[in-house]
Formats: C-alpha cells, sequence, structure tokens
C-alpha cells in the first residue's frame, strides 16, 4: 500500500483537519532534542522518522505511545513552538495548500499552570496562554512568508476536562488573532466523555459567545458519541465521523442539516478506525454528495503528506478530480472563517479551478423553519438538476418562483 508523492491534484486545497503536534519536521525535533539535552530514540531524522511513524494499521494506544517520543523535546520550548508552527505553514505551501485550519491542545505544549504537567516535565513558566501567543506568532509568520493563510483550533482533550474552561477562555481572548474554534480530540472511548462537566460548559460557552465548533467523533467511537457532538455539544462540524453511518437515521438528518464530516482517510487507515475490508465512509460520502473534506491530521505520524489522502482516495476509491474541486469547495464553505474573508477564499477556489463564481458562502444560513440554506442549481454547478430549491434569500428568488410553479423538488430540506 506504498503511496509515492506525486501532487497529482494541482490547484489549491483546504485542509481543515491537521494537528501541529503532528506536524513537526523530524530534523526539528532531533534538533531541540540536542539543543535541549533531551533523549531521543534515533540521531538522524530518518531513523528519527521511522520510529516514530507507522507504516501498517495500529491501535489507538500504539498511536498514542508515538507522542510519547517527541512531544517532550517540544514542549516546554517557547522557541521550538513557535518554529513547528511557522514550518507547519512552510510545509502546507508545500503541498498546495491555500486555506489550513490547524489544531492543538495549549496545555500539552505548556509546563506550568497545567494540572498534570504532561510528558513528565519539570515544572517550568510556560503557561498554555503563552503557547497559543507562540503559535500565533509563528502561524503569522508563516502566513507572511508563504502566502498560505493559516487559522487556529485549540483542543480540549476528553481525559481532562478540568483543561476545558480554560481553553474557552483563550478561544475568548486569541477570536480572530489565528483562533476561529474550539475542538475535542483524545480518546473518544471513554465512556460518557462527551458528557463530562468541563467539555459541556466550554461548549455551551463557545454557543454563547460565538466561537465555532467542531469535536473528534466516531472516528473509533460510535455513532452516539457524534449524536451527542451534535446534540449536546453543538458541533457544526464533525472530526471524521465514520460512524455515523452506523445510525441511517442520524446520518440522514446530518445530510440535511449539511453537516461537514473532516475525513482523514490515510489516517483513518493507519489507525485502524477504518477497516480496509469494508467500504470506508468516505465513499459514502462522496456517492451522496455530502458535505466533507480530505485531511492529513498527523502527517509526521503517518509519514504522509496531504497528497497520500488524494492519492489514496483516487487511486482506490474512484475519486475524479471533479469530486476533489466540488469537496474542496464545500470544505472553503464549512471553513469558520469569518463570512467576508470565507468569499475571498471561495472567489480564489474558483478561479483556480475555473470554475464560475460561487453566488454565496451561506451553507449554514438558516432558512424558514431552520432548513438548511440550499444554493439552487444555477448558483451552484454542482447541485444535482433534481434539487433546483434555494431557502436562502441571498442567493435568489428561483425557490419561490419554483415552488409557486410546481417545479421544485426539495429533495434534501424535508
Ligand atoms: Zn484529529
Amino acid at each position: 500500500r506504498k503511496l509515492t508523492p506525486s501532487l497529482f491534484f494541482c490547484p489549491l486545497q483546504v485542509e481543515l483537519h491537521v494537528h501541529l503536534d503532528g506536524a513537526i519536521k523530524p530534523e526539528t525535533i532531533l534538533y531541540f532534542g540536542r539543543k535541549r539535552g533531551l533523549p531521543l530514540p534515533a540521531d538522524t531524522a530518518e531513523e528519527l522518522q521511522n520510529i516514530i511513524s507507522m507504516d501498517k494499521p495500529g491501535s489507538l494506544p500504539g498511536f498514542l505511545a508515538k507522542f510519547e517520543y517527541y512531544m517532550p523535546v517540544i514542549a516546554g520550548c517557547r522557541e521550538a513552538i513557535e518554529r513547528i508552527a511557522y514550518e507547519f505553514v512552510e510545509m502546507k505551501a508545500k503541498e498546495g495548500v491555500v486555506y489550513v485550519e490547524v489544531r492543538y491542545s495549549p496545555h500539552l505544549l505548556a509546563n506550568c499552570d497545567v494540572e498534570p504537567v504532561p510528558w513528565n516535565q519539570t515544572k517550568g513558566d510556560l503557561t498554555p496562554d503563552e503557547v497559543v501567543r507562540l503559535v500565533n506568532q509563528g502561524l503569522r509568520a508563516g502566513e507572511h512568508a508563504f502566502g498560505v493563510k493559516a487559522r487556529s483550533i485549540l483542543c480540549c482533550m476528553r481525559h481532562q476536562p478540568n483543561w476545558s474552561l480554560e481553553v474557552l477562555d483563550l478561544c475568548k481572548k486569541y477570536h480572530q488573532q489565528t483562533v476561529v474554534a474550539i475542538d475535542l480530540a483524545g480518546d473518544e472511548t471513554i465512556k460518557g466523555s462527551s458528557l463530562f462537566l468541563g467539555h459541556m460548559a466550554a461548549y455551551e460557552g463557545a454557543v454563547k459567545h460565538g466561537i465555532h465548533r467542531t469535536v473528534h467523533a466516531g472516528e473509533v467511537g460510535s455513532a452516539e458519541v457524534v449524536r451527542q457532538a451534535v446534540d449536546i455539544l453543538k458541533t457544526e462540524r464533525v472530526g471524521h465521523g465514520y460512524h455515523t453511518l452506523e445510525d441511517e437515521a442520524l446520518y440522514q438528518r446530518l445530510r440535511r442539516g449539511n453537516m461537514h464530516f473532516e475525513v482523514c482517510p490515510w489516517s483513518s487507515y493507519l489507525t485502524g478506525a477504518w477497516k480496509p475490508e469494508t467500504q470506508h465512509a468516505v465513499v459514502r460520502f462522496k456517492n451522496d454528495r455530502a458535505n466533507y473534506s480530505l485531511n492529513s491530521d498527523d502527517p509526521l505520524i503517518f509519514k504522509s503528506t496531504l497528497d497520500t489522502d488524494y492519492q489514496m482516495t483516487k487511486r482506490d476509491m474512484g475519486f475524479t478530480e471533479e469530486e476533489f474541486k466540488r469537496m474542496n469547495i464545500n470544505a472553503a464553505k464549512s471553513s469558520f472563517l469569518p463570512e467576508n474573508e470565507k468569499r475571498e477564499l471561495l472567489d480564489k477556489l474558483c478561479r483556480a479551478y475555473q470554475l464560475p463564481p460561487q453566488a454565496t458562502t451561506g451553507m449554514f444560513l438558516l432558512g424558514p423553519g431552520h432548513h438548511p440554506a440550499l444554493l439552487c442549481s444555477v448558483h451552484d454547478p454542482y447541485k444535482s438538476p433534481s434539487s433546483r430549491a434555494c431557502w436562502s434569500p441571498s442567493c435568489c428568488g428561483l425557490f419561490s418562483e419554483q415552488l409557486l410553479s410546481g417545479k421544485t423538488g426539495l429533495r434534501e430540506a424535508s
């Protein structure tokens, strides 16, 4: 199953699900290990990469153990944190990404004001708050140097509900200073973890303060975890979400609401979240013309680039260039950018893909009775002709006209 990088899908991609601490250059880990005098399991970047990465399907604990090798070298070090953020943007520029939302737990990179202090570090003076400032600086410098727009998402961790309200506070404090949303990451099989009070309070606060929300759910966890993410945590996107398909009614409901699934194909193969003898959920998403994106998740650990995910879906699952374009347009629409910046991004993509400009960014605008805003087939080249209904007053008047003349087919808005 070895894939060789070849960047065959060229013009401009959008990536919404990638972890900063899973996207570090091995050379940089080595550099800071030496500089700080901390032990690493290898002396060359190549050896280190091989030890850290997985190349055949493993288990979740095996995957999480990989972080133990190198996180102690990066966490607690101001220079390292700013540099990995900067180099992350450089990495994305090389992959052809035009807009990226990168996520991380500020607590897992700190060594002070965090209980417990992670990675067996001795307590220092780097707080989660300063971690966010350093990442912001690195991302901004990278954006300036490489021309890739980079925004960030701050992660709560399922096993540490005591951190979550602090994560919310950081989202509020640094809102739009690269930070655009809150996430819940970690082991979703921890029973009842979506209902831990700290997480529920943080997500409630996010709704109240207009902070966007995504949640890792249905990767290895059940459809019930997805339902809780949607109904209780009020998530706007689902990280992975493969197991949603085990509950057809839930899936149909999310489809009608135009829920965005952040799919990570290569990751799901290596973590065992997807069993290769079964059909991958992303194939169903494609066939249903659902709203999803392709993402690399943790390229350091999966020894991959975003291109790996495009190659895998194209080669093994029959994805076409047209589908990649449709999917990236949906990713842009589902990004957590403010409306005017989303519009700019969409215009940029449409030019690169040689598509007519999108009439509206408003896939999340709510129409009458809280139905999702649908674009009419005239204004959204990717809608099939059977769904020529438009709830969005900002799109066009076709809905009311066609409704009156009985010509409309309300396929998705039930
Ligand atoms: Zn993830």
